[in-house]
């Protein structure tokens, strides 16, 4: 191997935003065939908003989200922020004790001695709201009044889409429990990336199957999927399943690689043949990657790849 190759290579790779961990990874980044992307934070922005919000009877708008941002002010999920975010800005919030929150399902916690769980769950059928957006691109636009772009409730699925908008694609629905019992539902939406769809044809391109691995609901995962032009969708994944994903595509004889940013991905970034951990990710994802992408959007990956394979070509 010639050491100075691979300097100018990490060197450059500096330049673009790209820690390299040793030659290893390059080596991998030739053989890798297949890509697994993790949808939130990777494909999306992760950056969630309140879209719509579902009391159930004798409970009020204010309250419920009073309760839930209460809970979700612990939490580091881009779920939780933005439900805290909307509840602050109507008003303080209760103190919170016995916080847990369990990876990929949801978080719990007390209020004045009541146990409060918020998780994934759609309103019944009979609360499904139709909501329409002012023609924003963004799904932080208004609920109301009238626009080119409007929210609908999926009759089938219960996700909610934005249509005629560019970039956000549905939104997920996370289910509110006082005591045990269903007392509401929060539909918060998400931005896909700008650039995903341009990144994952690139990555097509490279020779990388690309396909999308989420704990959410599958009909948000296959909008987003649709989006950005992947066919391959595992939804509904625990972070412990994205492992089990990665050992059954390399167990049909795959070399895979993955991107991800949370913590609920470091693992799988370790079981993968190739780890890329995002940008703004968690040092846990970071510690358990091949590469580091330091710009926050798939391109990255992209640049990633071809950047490995010519520092490998220089080498050789
Ligand atoms: P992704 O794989 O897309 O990054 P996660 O695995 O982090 O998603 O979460 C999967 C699902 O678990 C979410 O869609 C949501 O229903 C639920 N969930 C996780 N964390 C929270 C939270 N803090 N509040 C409410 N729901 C949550
Ligand atoms: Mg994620």
């Amino acid at each position: 191997a010639t050491p100075t190759a691979l300097l100018v290579g990490t060197g450059r790779g500096a330049q673009l935003g790209i820690l390299i961990r040793g030659v290893e990874a390059l080596e991998s980044t030739r053989r890798v065939d297949t890509i697994i992307l993790d949808k939130t934070g990777t494909v999306t922005t992760g950056r969630m908003s309140v879209v719509t919000i579902v009391p159930a009877a004798g409970i009020t708008e204010a309250e419920l989200l009073r309760l839930a941002g209460a809970v979700e002010s612990a939490s580091e999920h881009p779920l939780g922020r933005a439900i805290t975010a909307a509840a602050r800005d109507r008003g303080p919030l209760p103190e919170v004790t016995n916080f847990h929150a369990t990876a990929g399902v949801g978080v719990q916690g007390q209020i004045d001695g009541v146990p409060v769980e918020i998780g994934t769950g759609t309103p019944p059928m009979s609360l499904s709201p139709t909501v329409r957006l002012t023609g924003a691109a963004s799904p932080t636009a208004r609920l109301s009044g009238a626009g080119n772009s409007s929210l609908l409730a999926d009759a089938d699925s219960h996700t909610v889409r934005l249509a005629g908008a560019a970039g956000p694609a549905a939104a997920t629905w996370v289910e509110v429990r006082v005591d045990g019992t269903a007392r509401g539902w929060i539909a918060l939406a998400d931005t896909v990336r700008p650039t995903s769809a341009a990144a994952i044809s690139s990555l097509r391109r490279l020779g990388l199957e690309p396909m999308l691995v989420t704990g959410d609901a599958p009909a948000v995962a296959e909008a987003v999927a649709a989006e950005v032009g992947i066919d391959q969708v595992f939804a509904g994944v625990l972070p412990s399943g994205k492992v089990d994903v990665v050992k059954r595509l390399q167990a049909e004889g795959r070399s895979v690689a993955m991107v991800g940013d949370g913590v609920n991905d470091a693992a799988a970034l370790a079981q993968s043949d190739l780890g890329l951990a995002m940008g703004a990710g968690t040092d846990v994802a970071i510690q358990a990657s091949d590469l580091t992408l330091v710009r926050d959007d798939l391109t990255a990956a992209v640049d990633a790849v071809r950047l490995s394979r010519r520092t490998l070509a220089i080498i050789r």
